[in-house]
């Protein structure tokens, strides 16, 4: 048997790395902790779950749905960005339910780029928009997120040739996993520049309910124009605790919209009913969990920051998303540190590499570890006696 070429692209070699060392660790009977993955610990809200059980034993349920989604769950969809957005949408040509965002950033790559064209992705970035770029037969550009530029990436700086080959800009704000946010300001510069060279933008915006110090994020809709150029992907993952129930959604051109669903209808057969139901209830019904979840949140960020201050690392609390950014000291790479962090703590950080070489000189960590382990990662930073840090602050 012989696999496509496009299977070749596929090199999660980082990661391969991490959990290669890992699984010896834990094979010699020692504990690793990890902030690794950004998936909340905390469970989905009592009233989503009640309601998915009882659309679960109605048998209307349990036919195949249809794939563009109830038309309720578009409406729900719909009044939920205008209530939080004042975003007037249309439920049957501009909204559109996904099998989870990542489901449609994935497939949106195969309705916008054909062979040798180019998508612009950040880099530092969550790797399916590359990569669903490369399987479409595309190639991604990387635009750099630096610091000094609060993560935004600089438009101004792309070659006019690269340019003429470019068919889409991803961006994503509040941003994985720089923790960066943006506002209406960056999301017209893009919306101008996208108009000047002929671009489709894509904002993935998972994050916009996950915010802290009272801040609240915009929708990529709210900008001027935004829907003449482009969608916004959305979730419920990370809002309402339901990574697992797989539901998400695109909204915005409807040009867009109409191929995203042409695509999709011919791959897969859309979102269990069941689902679609907990999704109308999680969307309409009552949002408290949301600023509780938040005040959770905002609490072990706080506390994560100082433990890396104090350990060498140059930590800045973010306004939103589900992480903290950090600065290793400065004679590591992200590797080494997070490989020497794990072989003498035991606790897991991700390199920034693993999320495009831009993320050189940083450490990923996700703020879903539940708090007793939370404790126990804390303390076992704070007492490391770092080798090869002299920049630890003393105590
Ligand atoms: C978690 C995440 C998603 C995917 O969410 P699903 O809806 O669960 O597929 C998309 N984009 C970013 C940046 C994320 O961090």
């Amino acid at each position: 048997m012989k696999l496509s070429r496009r299977l070749g692209q596929l090199a999660p070699y980082l990661f391969v790395e991490i959990n290669r060392k890992i699984a010896e660790k834990r094979a010699r009977g020692e504990e690793v902790i990890s902030f690794g993955i950004g998936d909340p610990d905390l469970p989905t809200p009592a009233n989503i779950i009640d309601k998915l059980c009882s659309a679960a034993r109605e048998p209307a349920n349990h036919r195949y749905p249809e794939s563009e989604g109830l038309p309720q769950l578009r409406q729900a969809i719909a009044a939920w960005y205008q209530k939080r957005f004042e975003v007037t949408l249309d439920p049957d040509t501009e909204v559109l339910p996904l099998i989870g965002s990542k489901e449609g950033i994935g497939h949106m790559s195969f309705c916008l780029i054909d062979k040798g064209e180019i998508a612009l992705v950040p880099d530092p970035a969550y790797p399916v928009y590359g990569i669903s770029t490369q399987l479409a037969g595309g190639e991604p550009y990387y635009l750099p997120l630096k610091e000094e530029n609060g993560f935004l990436p600089d438009l101004d700086n792309i070659p006019e040739d690269i340019l003429e080959r470019a068919k889409v800009l991803w961006l994503n704000y509040p941003n994985n996993p720089t923790g960066a946010v943006a506002g209406l300001d960056f999301f017209e510069r893009a919306i101008a520049f996208a108009r000047k060279h002929n671009l489709a933008i894509c904002h993935d915006g998972p994050y916009s309910e996950v915010a802290y110090d009272g801040y609240k994020p915009v929708s990529y809709l709210q900008a001027d124009g935004a829907r003449e150029v482009g969608v916004e992907f959305h979730s419920l993952s990370k809002t309402y605790n339901m990574t697992g129930w797989r539901v998400g959604m695109a909204v915005g051109n409807a040009t867009m919209i109409d191929a995203l669903k042409r695509i999709k209808s011919n791959l897969d057969s859309g979102i269990p009913q069941a689902i679609q139901y907990a999704a109308i209830e999680a969307l309409s019904g009552p949002q408290d969990a949301i600023a509780q979840h938040s005040r959770i949140y905002q609490q072990r960020r706080d506390l994560v920051v100082d433990v890396l201050n104090d350990i060498g690392c140059n930590a800045i609390a973010p306004k939103a998303s589900l992480y903290v950014w950090a600065k290793v000291p400065p004679n590591y790479t992200s590797m080494d540190f997070a490989a020497n962090l794990l072989e003498q703590t035991g606790v897991m950080v991700i390199p920034g590499t693993g999320y495009g070489p831009s993320g050189e000189g940083y450490v990923r960590l996700s703020l879903t570890l539940n708090d007793a382990s939370l404790v126990k990662a804390l303390s076992k930073l704070s007492g490391w006696q770092d080798p090869c840090n002299p920049f630890k602050s003393k105590h």
